[in-house]
């Protein structure tokens, strides 16, 4: 069986927690298309240094670069037996540039209701003191309120208070989200998981989707 996943859903779903699960469970490769770009720079790599030429004057870097980029890494990981695409597409743009690279079998849609997302994004809590990060949901400090490496106070930073998270929300992720999940969802591939409840919950909901495809 040969899957080729990409891996879809708000920012706070848990995507990258689930990634490295169905990695280890399916034996595939996980391509993160940040990490890539990191590595091509980082490496000098031809690729990497027509990157380095859009970062250098602040601009994104085209979707054409990234899927050459994942199409590099895919020939490089000679993976008959699929992959998982995290970070990318993130718009339908980026979606129609993969088109052309490699076909989709599955499209996993980790979904949050909205409330949801900006309440687990402004749980993040930063120690005034260390600068050290918590998150109220996931991992909360030992002592309410009290930073544990340096017993400072935790502060909540004005780029996350609830308000500022929505704003990010509606403009960053749903506006762009709405339309690759329409397009999945047009070309039969999209499956949508509840992402509420714990990792193992929400894991095993993604075992049944994939175990559906063996
Ligand atoms: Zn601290």
């Amino acid at each position: 069986m040969s899957l080729r996943i990409v891996l879809l859903g708000p920012p706070g779903a848990g995507k990258g927690t689930q990634a490295e699960r169905l990695v280890q469970h399916l034996k595939i490769p996980r391509i993160v298309t940040g990490d890539l770009l990191r590595a091509a720079v980082k490496n000098k790599t031809d690729l990497g240094q027509k990157a380095q030429t859009y970062m250098n004057r602040g601009e994104l870097v085209p979707d054409e670069l990234v899927v050459a980029l994942i199409r590099e890494q895919l020939s490089q990981l000679n993976s008959q037996r699929g992959f998982i695409l995290d970070g990318f597409p993130r718009n339908i743009q980026q979606a129609s540039a993969l088109e052309q690279l490699t076909e989709i079998d599955l499209a996993l849609l980790i979904d949050l209701p909205r409330e949801e997302v900006i309440r687990r994004l402004s749980a993040r809590r930063m120690c005034e003191r260390c600068e050290r990060i918590y998150n109220l949901v996931y991992q909360p400090p030992k002592r309410e309120g009290i930073c544990d490496a340096c017993q400072g106070l935790l502060v909540q930073r004005s780029d996350d208070k609830p308000d500022v998270v929505a704003k990010r929300y509606d403009i960053q992720y749903n506006q762009d989200a709405q339309p690759l999940v329409e397009s999945y969802r047009k070309r039969s591939v999209l499956v949508t998981i509840d992402g509420e409840g714990t990792i193992e919950e929400v894991f095993e909901r993604i075992l049944r989707v994939i175990r559906s495809y063996k």
